[in-house]
């Protein structure tokens, strides 16, 4: 599969908050956010979709979803409740073709920005990263 930009943040080519590493799992929060506290949780191995999974990714998905759970937990998003949103493919709303989740925690009277399945220039997003 073809390369994203999201390899370049795992290998910290390209700046951004890191909030979660480990051998299989990177976390870092998302340039463009829906809500305060938006990050993303993503495999180091580049899977472009969920389309492409197969059943020997069974368990880097569950460490996916357990790493993006236990980092919702230590936020003490938990208790008031998020969502965690794979997007698959243009009409599913990703733009970033390297498997994610999101997570978008939820507080009352705090609605959640749009996704605008719009992707900045690439050049617009890093220099964002590094403000
Ligand atoms: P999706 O549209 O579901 O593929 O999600 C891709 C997400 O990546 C969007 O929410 C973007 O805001 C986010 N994004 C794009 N470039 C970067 C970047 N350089 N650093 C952090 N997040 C990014």
């Amino acid at each position: 599969m073809a390369e994203t930009l999201f390899s370049r943040i795992i290998r910290r080519e390209i700046p951004a908050q890191i909030v979660h590493e480990d051998e299989h799992v990177v976390g870092f929060r998302d340039i463009n956010p829906q809500a305060p506290t938006h990050v993303l949780f993503v495999p180091r191995q580049a899977i472009a979709t969920l389309n492409d999974l197969v059943a020997a990714d069974a368990e880097l998905i569950g460490r996916l979803v357990l790493a993006a759970t236990a980092y919702a937990k230590s936020q003490q998003l938990a208790d008031d409740g998020y969502r965690l949103v794979m997007n698959c493919n243009r009409h599913g709303g990703q733009t970033v073709f390297h498997l994610h989740f999101h997570i978008l925690p939820l507080k009352e009277g705090v609605d959640l920005r749009p996704h605008t399945g719009q992707m900045a220039d690439h050049s617009i997003l890093a220099a964002q990263a590094l403000a």
